[in-house]
Parts: structure tokens; sequence; C-alpha cells
């Protein structure tokens, strides 16, 4: 079959694999209908990942028709239109028995070689190396889908490909910032980021019912996106005094929660990440701790590699600041957003700004990593 695959450094390229088999009982095999970019590739297109090996698969995000079902399956037929969470989770784990399948102790397959700056492994994930499970992507004819009834779930017929598919990995991320972040009926809520995932996090708070939400970005079409389709405010940073806006907007004493979703910057090389040095420049990151009200909650998204320096420690304390952080979403969620897909309160086929086949998966990831003509996700039709 053909796949988009990481080649070497910043190269990516379409080749012929081979075609995925079931290999464990509780597997399907998809075939692709669509897939997404995804800002955690970012820092792979970057540099060489040690973990990385020319030929593996790229693609988190994507859906598709089962086409082979392993015996253990119970909930999966040949034929199910599905999308398929982009945490992989064993479903039986201390941590998948509490909700928590971005923690899945046994879907991280190669705990020995995660970066130690990370801790332990966390759990696996499509189309990563192999600290995080080495599952082949989605950006490719065919997927393996281990764990099937834990995360491919059935498409409902009113929901289209194109929003559907923004629920395996963009909607509950951003669910789940709303919800670490305790968003409440009434609260003032800021989002860093207004690609997909900053997107739906602030239509995730105002689902909640937030009074006010503010998004935070350069880019206008972005921004635009976030006012018309999250009911967000939208604030430019280049134009604006963020700081002042976010107080003057709160009642003076700043939002109650804060979510960091600029996605992971690409500026991390090997060499820096096995001296452990720190590169990150989380400006994001100080800015929300420092605009966050007192006793305020701080998420912060995948937005940083490891170590940062110059981390306002202090605001944290003096303003009993709760802080908390995530990677990659559950899979509880999946469902219920699934159903407010169909009910048309949560949309998301706005974000698939560009359509393209396959075979364009490199300009696709070009434009994507550009941010060029107003790309916010590209999807690719196999
Ligand atoms: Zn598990």
């Amino acid at each position: 079959m053909r796949a988009l695959c990481w080649v070497a450094d910043d190269e990516l390229a379409v080749r012929e694999v081979p075609d995925p088999e079931l290999r464990n009982e509780r597997d399907v095999i998809v075939r692709v209908r669509r897939s997404a970019t995804s800002g955690v590739d970012l820092p792979l297109l970057a540099g060489p990942d040690p973990l990385l090996r020319a030929g593996d698969v790229l693609g988190a995000e994507f859906l598709g028709e089962v086409v082979e079902v392993g015996p253990a399956v119970r909930r999966h037929r040949i034929g199910d239109r599905v999308v398929v969470g982009a945490s992989v989770a064993c479903g039986g784990c201390w941590y998948c028995r509490r909700g928590r399948h971005s923690c899945c102790d046994n879907s991280g397959a190669d705990v020995a070689s995660v970066d130690p700056d990370r801790g332990r492994s966390d759990a696996g994930r499509f189309g990563r190396p192999r600290a995080a499970g080495g599952f082949a992507g989605g950006h490719a004819e065919y997927v393996r889908v281990p764990y099937a009834d834990m995360g491919a779930f059935r498409v409902p017929d009113a929901v289209g490909d194109d929003r559907a598919l923004f629920a395996a990995d963009a909607a509950p991320t951003g669910w789940l910032a709303a919800e670490l972040g305790e968003v409440r009926p009434g609260d003032v809520v800021a989002v860093w980021g207004a690609g997909a995932v900053g997107q739906l996090t602030a239509r995730a708070a105002t689902l909640r019912g937030a009074a006010r939400v503010l998004v935070i970005d350069r880019h206008e079409e972005r921004l635009r996106m976030a006012e018309r389709h999250a009911g967000a405010e939208p604030l430019d940073y280049r134009r604006t005094d963020v700081a002042a806006e976010l107080r003057e907007r709160s009642g003076g004493r700043g939002p109650d929660v804060c979510v960091v979703a600029v996605g992971v910057p690409p500026t991390r090389s090997v060499a820096d990440r096995l001296a452990g040095r720190d590169v990150d420049r989380p400006d994001a990151v100080r800015e929300a701790v420092h605009a966050c009200r007192k006793d305020g909650v701080v998420v912060v998204l995948g937005g940083a590699q490891g170590h940062v320096d110059a981390f306002a420690l202090g605001a944290v304390t003096d303003k009993r600041l709760t802080l908390r952080g995530s990677r990659r979403p559950d899979l509880g969620d999946v469902p219920m957003l699934l159903h407010r897909m169909a009910r048309d309160e949560l949309r998301t086929e706005h974000l698939a700004t560009h359509r393209l086949p396959l075979e364009d998966g490199p300009r696709g990831y070009a434009l994507f990593a550009d941010r060029a003509d107003g790309c916010v996700r590209a999807v690719f039709t196999p």
C-alpha cells in the first residue's frame, strides 16, 4: 500500500510499504478515508529523532472503514465507519480502568527508550516513534488498530467524514483542556493559540458555560475562525497588550482558566535534548501564569518538550495556581463529542482548510508547518 513516511530530517515521502495485518486478537484493520496533519508531528519534521526510523508511517488523526476484525473484537463489524482515538490504550491497566487512557501503562511499548526528561512512558500513539509504541499512523491506505474495542468509535450517520475526523484528537484534546481547567459556568477563559486544538478548547469552554472566551494568536484567519465557530473574542498579540486586555475583560482579576495550546515548538535539536539543554521558549506559558487570576488554573497542552528556562514558579506559589498538563487526550469523551457533532453543537470541518490526495502529503505538511495559505489542518484522502 501507499503511505506517507518519515524519511530523514525534514524529509517526507509517499512510499510503498507492506499492508498491515492483524497481529493480535483485539485488532482491526481500517481502510483510511481521511487523515489530518497534527501539531505533534512537527518536531519530527524539524530534526532527526533517535526513535524514528526511515519508513515510519506518520498520522495521528484518521477515520475510515473496518475491513478486517480480530476474533476477540466485540464492538465492531466489517463495514463500520469508525474514527480512531489518537491515544492507544489497553483498557485494562490501572490508568485505563480510571479513564486515564492517555497514561496507559501497556501501549507505550518501549519504556526503556523513553526520553528521561519526560519521566515514564505515556500511552502509545499512532504515527509516533517507538517511545510512543511505534504504531504505524493513518497517512496510509490501511492501518492496524490495536485494542479496537477501546480506541475505535462508530461514527453516527448524521456526521460527515470531515467533521468526525477531528473527534480522533483535536476535539477530545480541547475538551480535556476545558475539563482539566475545571471550566465552570460564568468563567472567563483565555486560550493561547488558535489552531485546531485552541479553537476546540475555546468551543469546549463555551459548551461548558464559560461567560467569555478569549483566544490569543497572530494569524487573522485563525482568530476569525475562533470568533465565528467558537464564539471567542479574538486577541491579536501583535496589536494588543494581551496582559492588559485580559485584566480588563475579567473584572481586573485575570482569567479564571488559562490554556496554552500553541503546539510544540520545533526548536529543540536532538543534541540539545540528549545534553538536557534548555532551549524551549515558553513565552505563552509565562504569559498565562502571569495573567491567570489568583487561585486559577493554568493548563499546558503539549507545548513543552522537556526542561524550560526561567519558569515563573514564584507566580505559581504566590497566586496559589493550579498547573496541569497533558500531551494527548483520553478516549472516554469521543462518543459524547460525536453526539454533539451529530446535534450540530460542535462543528469542525472548517479546520480542514486544505484537502489533498495522500500523494501530496509532503506539500500538505509544508503548508501546515509554515501555516501558509491560511492552513490550519491539511486533510489527506488516500
Ligand atoms: Zn491501559
